[in-house]
């Protein structure tokens, strides 16, 4: 099963083609994206049900971000061997820190460029269903509604800044959070713990991975946050980068406007940002 957002609404997805939820349910289900995990197992019994034969196609550019307004997100760094990976930093110190919500955007928006050195990091993203506190690794996958697609775009300046380094400010501003195109249920997945990851940006390959060089999987960092955090229907986990973010090139290489991400993750699918000016 696939859904997500088409103009602010949700929708399911199939080849090419797009199902309305709150029409095609003759209202018994919301169009807001976000409100779907309030009745999260009812949702997934419908969907499976469905007929696609009135599904129509679609634009791109209409989709929206899946997930728009998670009442939580959580983002580990570190979990991919990189070049500044320390081995010596156990596995179960990863450090954790968010985005706020509002830099969320659709997975084909422009993003505008706040200056100083944006970076890209892919990341795959997990999405809760059921919540939960203190859940084992072995129940974990039974918690997850599906997977999407993000870039973690960051300004390393801020980002770097002060006594205390500014990951939550420097990793927040407007659009700084495209997602999408849809999120996959895992059932969907050959392997949802093994999945070939890229960002391109104007074509070349900088980062090119696989979900299964993580060093906490899926799993594991469910019960790694949930040890601590509750985590609650709709909340997203941003499962940290792989080696090649802008930073780490020799000579670095950071994002400018007009610059185009292409994002891939197997099994899920590609977005396309791109870096456009600031209006005032
Ligand atoms: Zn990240």
């Amino acid at each position: 099963m696939r859904y997500g957002s088409l103009s602010d609404r949700l929708t399911l997805f199939q080849a090419d083609r797009a199902l309305d939820v709150e029409r095609h349910s003759s209202g018994a289900f919301s169009s807001d994206p976000q409100a779907v995990y309030d009745c999260w197992e009812e949702f997934m019994a419908w969907a499976r049900t469905v007929d696609f034969a009135a599904a129509e196609p679609y634009d791109n550019y209409q989709l929206c971000a899946p997930v728009p307004c998670p009442r939580q997100l959580l983002a580990v760094g570190l979990n991919y061997v990189h070049p500044t990976y320390d081995p010596q930093t156990p596995a179960s110190a990863l450090p954790v820190f968010t985005k706020f919500v509002s830099s969320i955007t659709g997975p084909y928006a422009d993003v505008p460029h706040p200056g100083g050195h944006s970076d890209w990091e892919v990341e795959l993203v997990v999405v809760i269903g059921r919540g939960g506190h203190r859940i084992s690794r072995d129940d974990a996958w039974s918690h997850v509604a599906g997977l999407t697609a993000c870039q973690d775009l960051s300004e390393r300046i801020l980002q770097k800044a002060g006594t205390l380094p500014q990951f939550n400010l420097g990793k927040s501003y407007a659009g700084f959070l495209p997602m999408g195109p849809w999120v996959v249920t895992p059932d969907e997945l050959d392997n949802p713990d093994d999945l070939f990851v890229e960002t391109r940006v104007n074509g070349q390959a900088y980062q090119s991975a696989r979900t299964s060089d993580m060093i906490m999987s899926v799993p594991a960092l469910i019960e790694y946050l949930s040890k601590v955090v509750t985590l609650l229907p709709g909340d997203i986990i941003l499962t940290g980068t792989p080696v090649g973010v802008g930073e780490h090139q020799t000579p670095e290489v950071f994002l400018e406007v007009g610059d185009v991400i292409d994002t891939t993750i197997e099994g899920i699918g590609q977005m396309r940002n791109t870096m456009i000016e600031q209006k005032d």
